[in-house]
């Protein structure tokens, strides 16, 4: 997740999503037809039709800020040919640990033993950076993701917190986050859970929050899909994302600087700035640690909001400096990598 960038990105997952809701601050997007419910209580708008279901779990999830949360079965991956292709290709460059823990990517039993479905979960960058003072954001060329504390840390976190509400609800059920590092076709599931579509810049994006979004799972041994709904749910695909897609829009592929995205939903890693300025010490003009054409070309990030960069030029900063100004934020990883 770059945060939720990775580096291929095959249309086509479908796996039926189960529930998917957004939170109403959000502006509605009047081309979708949905059914809203909104939730007493809380300021959260449902979309989907099985909100007796969606209610329940929802109002477990909801208090750890997670402004996007889909289920969907842990099966084996749609895409996993795909991302075979892809390592096989080359493309991915020295991220090592893609292809060393390519097998276990196929299924989500790798990562839990007896897994049964996923609860995908999604924060936009605004709402985990946003009021979060940190030196970082003083930086130019820091892309918006880093802009802050690291959001590993910020949702795992949460994920204590989460699961252990979780646990008390289903209590013979194992649980299990993850966020990014764990061998997960990521946003294939959160596709299939309904919380956005993927673009051809590779990323996951949904129709009201963009693609500045944290994506993060939890993986559990209860099932949360079709043994809690009618059968006539089983077959209703969540309406909001089935609509959305980059239709006829190629703006991303014509911006990127890198010609990185060689061809729709397909990114060569090795010539992407956000690659080289995290696992190289490639000469990446000003960009000092990863990079957001291809997102703030995308209409769909048009009305979200944006955390500011900044106006100190990291290049004009000494080692010292620039390691105390960005602990703790993921641009302390440039030229380390993951
Ligand atoms: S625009 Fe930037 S982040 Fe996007 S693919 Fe090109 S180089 Fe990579
Ligand atoms: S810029 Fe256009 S083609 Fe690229 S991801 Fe956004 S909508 Fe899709």
């Amino acid at each position: 997740m770059a945060a939720a960038k990775t580096f291929y990105a095959p249309p086509g997952a479908a796996h039926r999503p189960v529930f998917f809701y957004r939170l109403n601050h959000i502006r509605a997007a009047s081309r979708f037809k949905t059914a809203n419910v909104r939730q007493k209580g809380t300021n959260t708008t449902f979309v989907n039709h099985n909100a007796k279901y969606q209610q329940s779990l929802h109002s477990l999830i909801y208090p750890f800020g997670f402004e996007l949360c889909g289920v969907t079965a842990a099966v084996e991956a749609r895409t996993f040919a795909s991302f075979e292709r892809y390592i096989g290709s080359g493309m991915h460059g020295v991220m090592t640990h893609l292809a060393g823990q390519g097998e276990a990517r196929r299924h989500p039993r790798s990562i839990l033993p007896g897994v049964r479905s996923l609860i995908m979960l999604a924060v936009p960058y605004a709402a985990v950076l946003g009021s979060e003072p940190h030196p970082v954001k003083q930086l130019t060329g820091i892309a918006e993701y880093a802009r802050g504390i690291d959001y590993h840390t910020w949702i795992r976190r949460r994920f204590k917190m989460l699961i252990s509400v979780l646990q008390e609800k289903y209590t013979d059920a194992r649980f299990r986050g993850v966020v990014d590092t764990a061998p997960l076709l990521e946003k294939e599931f959160a596709a299939a859970a309904g919380l956005g579509f993927i673009g051809k810049n590779t990323l996951l994006i949904n129709p009201h929050c963009g693609s500045k979004i944290f994506l993060a799972a939890v993986l559990t041994t209860a099932v949360l899909t079709a043994a809690e709904r009618d059968e006539a749910e089983v077959n209703t695909p969540a309406p909001l994302c089935a609509a959305a897609s980059c239709g006829n829009c190629t703006r991303c592929l014509d911006a990127c600087p890198a010609g990185a995205l060689v061809e729709p939903y397909v990114l060569d890693a090795r010539r992407c700035i956000s690659y080289r300025n995290q696992f190289t010490a490639e000469d990446t003009g000003n960009s000092f640690f990863g990079c957001d054409i291809c997102q703030n070309v995308c209409p769909h990030n048009r009305h979200i909001p944006h955390t500011a960069e900044g106006n100190v030029d990291p290049f004009m900063l000494d080692a010292e400096t620039l390691r105390v100004m960005t602990k703790g934020s993921p641009a302390e990883r440039r030229h380390r990598g993951v």
